[in-house]
């Protein structure tokens, strides 16, 4: 295929026109559905898969909110390809294409394509683990209770799927559950072939469903866990699919960052150290050495934790005081004894032999970040070295992990050269239409790009309100400044806001503020769950909920409920974090960091952010961004290019009355 940009002459093949049709006035879907409107947009980006499905090749296929782009990309996979991979950004998404779209339109296409679910292996029951659970020392009465329920359970479900079993006691806990852990598998402690259990696993039994299934949904942690070879038994799959289709592409390169690096934590050694005592209760004998053994390692690990300092910090892996090293090499040291121990007894029992091998693991990666001490991480990015080594603390726990800074390379390499057609989806991709940067990420610069205009009547429906005279230096002054000219625009709508903030900080002062003049109206990140929040604010329907990132992206909110969405800065990437400062540094050193990574970084960020507002073709509302560099500074124009066309106001009482005029033609 071309590199160029797609346009309706110079893609579509026959068959792709065809296909396309059958989302037109005219064709099936029309027939099926009472009110269908067909629409340009979802057929051109259907016709563009097809053409890709059927030819192989990668597509880059960005279509804004309201193409419809889930069933503009199944069309063609169910009509045209033959093994099928449709990989989702998390599990909610990955559930909803399963049971609501994927049936949908294989009824209306009247297709009979195998379809399966692949999700995590910590999404299923473990029956090995969980016949051991209850000798936790760690396990209450009311801990025991439900392990007794979920072995009642473990004989009636077909797919040992945990969300559907038994409801979890109360729990501090917000997944209602502690002690999933218990019950479930990682890569680490699964047994495998050498389980008992193999025959009813449940884990390979869903593996053994998407392996013979035509099409199988799954999410770029398992996709990627793959990639990076970290999981056995998925790896059969990719390398017999004719088709890759990546929705919510964006969060690919980030995803892999964690799935091509390597990482050694507090809580990998605590698991190693439960999993050997359960299994000497298992085992029904008594090793007192192997139990002074595990007692010396939970020991050293503590000590380790406590040499890093007691605050919850991430920091670059920089010559570490000597402190820091000798507690790490106490803790080499014992896990070294440890994993001798275990070489001798490992023939006592597969558990005794997984927690040999894990020893080991854990042992070659520490052994690996002491040998990176040799040098500093400076003076190894300026040879060009590919990672950088940091650590992060929180609580109890630790983690020292080595990440690539660029994975375009092994995505290239190790991913996108197996041969199959690979179609990357998402409604933000490009930069003002510009594909460069995602290209660039994803190490595809040969790849086809297709951007689509949502069908939204943005230009009507929506307003973008930039405020005057706020700092330009982030701070309390410039959030007091902001959610003193929002708060007339807030108070002018009827329904209710997100206010997405960059920072704690400004989110816990804009909710001191917001709090003092409307503490009915105030819901805040982290006083629920997630999904708790997001409901309550939808039931409320004139709710103002404030969060950081985490409500950017995936919240979908349709209606009055949401009618202004406030953006407290431009989304730029903090450069505290160790992994985004060394990538910086990196890429300095033959370019230009801002402009070619960050710059473009926050421009697809802020568009995630800003896709709150308009979710359906009745909606509308107000978009606040309330940094000044939109218009300070020559690159704002980027991001504004880069959004839907809305019309612009400075004035607050424009704003206040487009809300007005809204609220009142929506209510006649
Ligand atoms: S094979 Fe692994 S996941 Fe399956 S039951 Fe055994 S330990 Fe659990």
């Amino acid at each position: 295929m071309s590199n160029l940009p797609l346009t309706g002459s110079n893609f579509a093949s026959t068959q792709a026109l065809e296909t396309s049709e059958l989302l037109g006035n005219e064709g099936v879907f029309a027939e099926a559905i009472d009110g269908f409107q067909a629409r340009e947009a979802q057929q051109e980006m259907a016709a563009a898969v097809a053409d890709a499905v059927i030819q192989g090749g990668q597509l880059l296929a960005e279509a804004g909110t309201g193409t419809g782009k889930t069933w503009a990309y199944l069309v063609p996979a169910l009509l045209h390809g033959e093994k099928v991979i449709v990989s989702t950004g998390t599990k909610a998404l990955q559930d909803q294409l399963f049971l609501r779209d994927l049936p949908r339109v294989k009824k209306i296409l009247n297709s009979d394509f195998d379809v399966a679910l692949l999700k995590g292996r910590a999404n299923y029951l473990c029956v090995h683990r969980l016949d051991t659970a209850n000798d936790g020392y760690d396990i209450t009465p009311v801990d025991h209770a439900y392990i007794h329920k979920l072995k009642t359970w473990s004989r009636s479900t077909v797919d040992g799927d945990i969300a559907s079993a038994p409801k979890a006691p109360d729990s501090k806990n917000m997944t209602g559950w502690a002690h999933w852990s218990k019950v479930t598998s990682t890569n680490e402690n699964c047994l495998g072939q050498q389980c008992p259990q193999w025959d009813g696993c449940f884990v390979s039994q869903a593996r053994q469903r998407a392996m013979d299934a035509n099409l199988v949904v799954v999410n770029h942690y398992l996709l990627l866990a793959d990639f990076a070879l970290k999981d056995e038994g998925f790896g059969e799959l990719l390398p017999n699919a004719d088709t890759v289709i990546v929705d919510e592409a964006h969060q690919l390169p980030e995803i892999a960052g964690k799935f091509f690096g390597v990482s050694t934590s507090a809580r990998q050694i605590r698991n190693l150290v439960d999993d050997a005592r359960r299994e000497q209760s298992e085992l029904g004998e008594q090793d007192p050495l192997l139990m002074r053994h595990l007692t010396a390692l939970e020991k050293v690990t503590a000590d380790f934790r406590l040499a890093l300092g007691d605050q919850d910090v991430r920091g670059v892996w920089v010559q570490p005081p000597d402190s820091v090293k000798d507690a790490r090499n106490e803790l080499i040291g014992t896990l070294g004894r440890i994993k001798g121990y275990l070489k001798q007894i490992k023939e006592r029992s597969p558990g005794i032999a997984n927690a040999y091998e894990r020893a080991g693991d854990l042992l070659r990666s520490l052994n690996r970040l002491r040998s990176t001490e040799e040098t500093s991480p400076q003076l190894e990015l300026e040879e060009g070295s590919e990672d950088v080594h940091w650590f992060e603390t929180r609580g109890r726990g630790f983690a020292l992990h080595s990440t690539p800074l660029d994975v375009s390379k092994p995505l290239a390499e190790k991913v996108f050269s197996l041969p199959a057609a690979w179609v990357f989806s998402s409604a933000t991709l490009s930069v003002a239409g510009d594909f460069t940067h995602i290209k660039q990420q994803l190490g595809l610069p040969e790849a086809s790009s297709l951007s689509l205009q949502s069908p939204f009547d943005y230009a009507n429906n929506s307003l973008l309100y930039l405020p005057d005279g706020i700092p330009e230096r982030p701070g309390d002054e410039a959030t007091e400044a902001l959610i003193e000219r929002v708060l007339p625009v807030l108070e002018a709508a009827k329904g209710g806001a997100f206010l997405l903030f960059t920072s704690y900080r400004a989110l816990n002062t804009a909710a001191r503020m917001l709090r003092e003049a409307h503490s009915d109206r105030i819901l805040v990140q982290g006083e629920q769950a997630p999904r708790n929040l997001v409901d309550e604010f939808v039931e409320r329907g004139n709710a103002w909920l404030l969060a950081t990132q985490t409500f950017w992206e995936g919240v979908d909110v349709q209606g009055q409920a949401l009618s202004v969405v406030v953006i407290d800065r431009l989304p730029f990437a903090s450069p505290g974090d160790p992994v985004t400062s060394a990538r910086i540094a990196a890429m300095n050193q033959t370019g230009n960091a801002f402009m070619d990574w960050q710059l473009p970084q926050a421009v697809i960020n802020l568009k995630q952010g800003a896709g709150r507002l308009i979710r359906d073709v009745s909606d509308y509302g107000v978009l606040v961004l309330g940094d000044p560099r939109l218009r300070t500074k020559r690159y704002g124009q980027r991001f504004i290019d880069s959004l839907p066309p809305m019309p612009q106001t400075n004035d607050p009482e424009e704003a206040c009355l487009f809300l007005a005029q809204r609220d009142q033609q929506e209510s006649q």
